[in-house]
């Protein structure tokens, strides 16, 4: 994992309302002290082209032919990317709860697919979006992500500009609820938070 970019990133997410410090209630019922809401990153163009454009530089050497993200978030830094590499940019979704690539979006064995993801807690949707690529016999040749939110090995060169691991607590050993602090409960105005 590359961080080049982090410090800077870090504090102009920060500034922008993508990476909240505070007392929240995560949907697994741990608690912790920072929340990641990627809308804050994706509703903003020109920060988009910032991050793709990093992105950009991870995949270059990697000499992709598209740039293949996930449904919806993943939709606008895929775009962005791939206009920075001189790719299309396509996008798996579901079909019937199944990850599948719709819309005609064509996919092949001489395809080198660079898979792009906003931000990465179980890495699960990159996993889908792997398989998705894998069963079209086309190939993957890397993986980049915005935030990464715990290890994850995906078995290709992956890139995250951002390493900040989830810390979290069972909320019987908050430290947080010991000091009396209010615990947030995000709801919808955190819609699509991770
Ligand atoms: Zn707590």
């Amino acid at each position: 994992m590359t961080g080049a970019v982090a410090p800077d990133l870090l504090r102009e997410l920060e500034a922008r309302g993508a990476i909240l410090s505070g007392h929240f209630r995560l949907s697994s019922g741990r608690h912790s002290n920072r929340f990641v809401q990627k809308f804050r990153i994706l509703e903003d163009p020109p920060l988009v082209e910032r991050v793709a454009a990093a992105l950009a530089s991870a995949a270059r050497p990697l000499a992709p032919t598209v740039v293949v993200s996930a449904a919806v978030g993943g939709i606008v830094l895929g775009y962005e990317t791939a206009r920075q590499l001189g790719t299309l940019g396509i996008f798996v979704e579901k079909e019937n709860g199944v990850p599948a690539l719709r819309r005609g979006f064509a996919l092949g064995p001489d395809d080198r697919a660079f898979v792009v993801e906003d931000v990465v807690t179980t890495g699960s949707s990159i996993h889908e979006v792997i398989d998705v690529v894998r069963a079209r016999g086309a190939e993957v040749a890397g993986v980049g992500i915005i935030v990464q939110r715990a290890p994850a090995d995906f078995g290709v060169p992956a890139s995250a500009l951002l390493d900040l691991p989830i810390e979290s607590y069972d909320p019987e050993h908050c430290p947080q609820c010991a000091a009396g602090e209010p615990v947030t409960e995000p709801g919808s105005r955190y819609l699509g938070a991770k």
